[in-house]
């Protein structure tokens, strides 16, 4: 058949359906009881709809009246006191005033919003799963189970989670005996299928599965799948491993190619895999499958479905600046979806086809393929979601007969989440559903061929950029480790780079090398033995060189137009951007940082130099100040001088080219004085500024010992800036010691500096329990904590500190800890000997206030004096006035704070001397909104964790004793390097005056 008159056929066969289900609606747009009617307001509505399935989504959390009836109000009610009169439908208290009414009210809500969950979810344990079973069988209805959960974030929940779905196994084992097969003869339903079906999350299987560790995480969920796999063997049951996010699709195919080829399992076919039609990739994917299954002479079995994490990825691709992975044109997926499904029925021989989609298009596509191409029956059937598109399902059942409902079955916490998916579904502007029952959009519409659909719908193609002048600024991209080159590129850098290790790093003062006699090895934390380099120390008089090369430097400099000046930082920029990797390699060796948070480092270098070159050129203009006819004012600014940027070693390269390039690109020259901890890291920036074209002496690097020139630099009367950024101790002391005047000085010096913090993210009673568990572990113990903006207090309010402390102290028993260079561990070596005492001194004092949670050490092995492992640490019962609540720690040491309510948790959150970061997870619309007045933190974060504040989107910095200065990668950053200058100009000559355009004139 070719391929006009296969679309002739799918579009008579979709008629067909239609007609054979006309009149009917799913249930879930049956507007005669309250869900239908709800939903139908919420397609109306969008603020309504966003509404809705937030309160959807936290409700499973409101365990008490008071608490529900708070949420329905900050959620619904409007500022004259009303619900909207469709969330009233059909309740018999809408009449009764007050609270009692009020009351009644919301438990109707609930008690409705339940039902609509539970026609979603077959049951909430086994005994009723199986009951409904029962009753889907008697119908006709084949079924595949999956079991409902919350996330995994530690291994004890992996545990549970193993446990239940074997439970399961063995429950249906023991019901399949008294179910008779679907429409045939024997054991197997249909003569081929097996009865029991059970559909498995790899991510329920593995707390730490991630694209990072690839390897680690198809081990980690494999060694707790492959039980499941035998048990559903043992039973005669199907397997069907589905498909989660992107982050773990290469990870779950190969996890699929290992259980199927597994000794134990390779001569049982019945194990599926799902992909996802959705996806640029699943052309190649669906092919790879195939092929290996060939080459192996496996069969193995598809469930193709379209995809249901599509604003997910969309959105995580935007945030991180990839290419979007998912088609953006709803029939693109659909195309894709009859091209892969064409393709994995001509090879029926080898591979199993599950059809899983609602849409008649779709499904009368497969169902012409099919016929077009012989396929046998048993090698194809139909799958649909349990409570969704029940025409679709019954005239299904009618045509093809092989029908299967995938139910799901759990409680009603992780119900709750499945039903805002389902409704998402359901509502899409885009959903077939939608469009067919709630819309009624035409039929002819509905069948086109979606290819046809694509290219009309296709998107008009982007206009090239300019050529002239920059374009927006734009963060680097984070690094997407599900693409295995950039895998396999980490381990390739640190061994190029371990290959040079030890060589002598100069000083560069004045456009030369310099050695000197003075050096301090640089080690690895992980291995102490390991010298990463041998640093040359600068003395005073090699900072008395430096500065003298600057301020000659700086005066030619300062007159290079601003032009000039951004146009070498960002060639900086883009050099940094071609050695990316290697620059994040050296990170790993020299101070324990993990792959990305290297990576990410490197990348905020990159964009501190897009950004101030950017905004250079914007502060660059004079600004015209006042319209009176008759004067000119233009206000402008010019550069201080000479800068000493003394920089910290936690975020070696990032910090120090923000600070470095910031002056540079101002006007200024730059003495840099990187951590005695990260100085080879910091030789990086000798080599990006002097291959960039900054000239001899503009940029100068002086790393040295504290106690030899430390003051001695700050003192220095030429110096009229200094960047600082580390301790409050050290930073107050700069700001002391600079603020007097010294001989031969003319000016005052200006100092910038960023402190410390002692960061506390909130945990509200009405919290998101899985994203806030994971998003603490990884605030409080990426990178070890040795982050300003580290959580180091996790303040809990009362009703939920139980249910958050315990999944966050297993949270924190299964984070592995060992060399960053291994991708699988989470937590490394603290960065010296000197942090690693004072850290465990810390450990001490927590022990002696609070009640230790967790102590978790590195493996006995690594854990020797040739490595700085701390252990990660919880401590509970902490309050204010301990210590351990007010101090900066600066390691992996979290404090828990049982508050009694948010109230308490915000004035306690307030109750240090810092105000640098702080975050609140809080689905309390009221709640949030007081965060926004009273939390006082220089950055907030609302319902993430508060590290890993982004150039431009996340301008950072605090305040108190948290630092002085503008935010680093905001708009008023590069000012704190310039001192503004007006000039008038009276441009009136004997009466006469030139009219601007932009004058005030009559
Ligand atoms: C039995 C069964 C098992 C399932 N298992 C999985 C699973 O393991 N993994 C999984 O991810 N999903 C799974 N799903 C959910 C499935 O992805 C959705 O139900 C499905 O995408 C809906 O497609 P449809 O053909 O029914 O509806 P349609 O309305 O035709 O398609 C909707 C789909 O189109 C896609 N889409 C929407 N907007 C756009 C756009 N702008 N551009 C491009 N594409 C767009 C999305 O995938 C969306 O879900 C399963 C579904 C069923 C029935």
């Amino acid at each position: 058949m070719d391929t006009s008159q296969l679309d002739a056929a799918i579009k008579a066969r979709g008629k067909e359906f239609f007609t054979s289900i006309a009149g009917e609606a799913p249930s879930i747009f049956n507007k005669g009881w309250w869900t239908g009617k709800v939903m139908d307001w919420a397609m109306k509505n969008e603020d309504f709809k966003v509404k809705l399935f937030r309160f959807v989504d936290v409700l499973p959390y409101l365990d008490n009246g008071d608490s529900l009836s708070r949420h329905i109000d900050e959620y619904f009610v409007d500022d004259c006191g009303e619900l909207p009169p469709v969330m009233k439908f059909g309740i018999k208290s809408a009449g009764i005033a007050g609270k009692i009414g009020g009351k009644i009210m919301a438990k109707s809500i609930r008690a409705n919003i339940e039902k609509m969950a539970r026609q979603f979810i077959v049951g909430q344990n086994t005994k009723e799963a199986v009951h409904s079973i029962d009753k889907l069988r008697k119908d006709g209805f084949a079924f595949v189970l999956d079991v409902l959960g919350e996330a995994t974030v530690s291994e004890a929940e992996a545990d549970a989670r193993l446990e239940e779905h074997m439970e399961l196994l063995q429950a249906l084992g023991n019901a399949q005996s008294k179910w008779k097969p679907l429409d045939g003869n024997g054991e197997m339903d249909w003569g081929h299928a097996p009865k029991i079906n059970l559909a498995v999350k790899p991510s329920a299987f593995y707390s730490q599965a991630k694209p990072r560790d690839f390897e680690g995480s198809v081990q980690g969920i494999l060694d707790r799948l492959l039980p499941v796999a035998k048990k559903a063997r043992e039973l005669g049951a199907f397997l069907c491993i589905d498909m989660e996010q992107l982050d773990l699709k290469d990870i779950t195919i190969e996890l699929y190619k290992r259980l199927r080829s597994h000794p134990d399992l390779a001569d049982y076919p019945h194990l599926g895999i799902v992909l996802q039609a959705y996806l640029r990739e699943t052309d190649a994917d669906a092919k790879g499958l195939v092929e290996w299954a060939r080459e192996k002479n496996l069969p193995i079995s598809i469930r193709l479905v379209k995809g249901a994490y599509w604003d997910y990825e969309t959105v995580k691709a935007k945030q991180n600046g990839w290419e979007i992975p998912v088609y953006t044109v709803k029939a693109e997926s659909d195309a894709a979806y009859e091209r892969i499904a064409g393709y994995i029925l001509q090879n029926a021989d080898i591979c199993h086809f599950a059809c899983a989609s609602h849409n008649i298009r779709t499904i009368s596509a497969v169902q012409e393929t099919a016929l077009s191409l012989g396929v046998p029956e048993s090698a194809y059937e139909f799958q649909v979601l349990y409570g969704m598109a029940e025409p679709v399902r019954k005239g299904l059942l009618n045509v093809a007969g092989r029908v299967r409902l995938y139910c799901p079955y759990g409680d009603l916490v992780p119900g709750m989440a499945y039903l805002v998916r389902r409704l998402l579904e359901n509502t899409a502007n885009e959903s077939f559903l939608r469009q067919s029952f709630a819309d009624e959009s035409d039929h002819d519409r509905l069948l086109e061929n979606p290819v046809t659909t694509a290219q009309r719908e296709a998107p008009a193609p982007e206009p090239a950029p300019s050529c002239e002048g920059v374009g927006p600024f734009r963060n680097d991209p984070a690094i997407d480790f599900t693409i295995e080159e950039a895998r396999r590129a980490f381990p390739e850098a640190i061994a190029a780079r371990r290959a040079s290790l030890g060589r002598t790093y100069p000083l560069f003062i004045g456009g030369k090398d310099i050695e000197t006699d003075d050096r301090i090895p640089s080690t690895n934390p992980a291995n102490l033995s390991e010298v990463v380099g041998e640093v040359c120390q600068a003395g005073t008089a090699e900072i008395d060189q430096a500065i003298a090369a600057a301020v000659t430097a700086q005066k030619e400099w300062a007159r290079r137009p601003a032009k000039e000046r951004a146009e070498i930082i960002m060639r900086a920029a883009e050099i940094a951007k071609e050695r990316i990797i290697d620059l994040a390699a050296i990170q790993v060796l020299e101070v324990g940082k993990q792959w990305d948070q290297a990576h990410a480092d490197v990348g905020e270098a990159i964009d501190f130099m897009e950004y101030y070159a950017r905004d250079m050129l914007r502060l660059d203009n004079p600004r015209r100040m006042g319209r009176a006819p008759g004067e000119i004012n233009h206000y402008m600014y010019q550069p201080k001088g000479v800068a000493a940027v003394i920089a910290p070693w936690n975020f070696p390269l990032a910090i120090s080219v923000g600070m470095c390039s910031a002056a540079i690109v101002t006007g200024n020259a730059v003495l840099y004085k990187p951590s005695s901890l990260s100085s080879v890291i910091g030789y990086g920036l000798v080599e990006i500024f002097k291959e960039a074209g900054v000239p001899d002496g503009v940029f100068n690097y002086v790393p040295g010992r504290s106690s030899v020139m430390g003051d001695y630099l700050v003192n220095r009367p030429e110096i009229s800036v200094i960047a600082f950024t580390g301790s409050m101790e050290v930073g107050t002391h700069i700001i002391e010691t600079a603020a007097k005047i010294q001989p031969g000085q003319d000016h005052v010096k200006r100092v910038i500096a960023e402190m410390g913090g002692k960061n506390a993210l909130i945990i509200d009673d009405d919290a998101e329990l899985d994203e806030a568990v994971v998003h603490t572990l990884y605030a409080a113990f990426g990178f070890q904590g040795q982050k300003c903006s580290a959580c180091s207090r996790v303040i809990v309010v009362d009703a939920i500190y139980d249910r958050f402390v315990d999944r966050l102290v297993e949270g924190a028993r299964s984070l592995k800890i060992g060399p960053s260079e291994d991708p699988g561990n989470n937590m490394g070596p603290v960065v010296d000997v000197s942090q690693q005492k004072k850290i465990k001194e810390y450990v001490e004092i927590a022990r002696k206030e609070g009640t230790i949670l967790v102590e978790h050490t590195a493996p006995a092995a690594l854990d020797t004096d040739n490595a700085c492992y701390v252990p990660m640490t919880i401590v509970g019962g902490i309050t204010p006035e301990h210590r351990i609540a007010q101090e900066e720690i600066f390691g992996p040491v979290l404090a828990v704070m049982r508050a009694k309510n948010f109230d308490q948790a915000i004035e306690w959150a307030n109750s240090t001397r810092y105000a640098l970061t702080g975050g609140v997870f809080s689905r309390s619309p009221r709640h949030l909104e007081q965060a926004r007045r009273e939390f006082n933190v220089g950055n907030l974060y609302l319902n993430r964790n508060n590290v890993g504040a982004l150039v431009e989107r996340q301008a950072f910095g605090g305040f108190k004793l948290s630092g002085v200065g503008s935010k680093t990668g905001g708009p008023d950053y590069l000012i704190q390097y310039m001192d503004p200058k007006v000039i008038t100009e009276n441009t009136m000559r004997r009466g006469f005056t030139p009219i601007a355009e932009d004058d005030e004139w009559v």
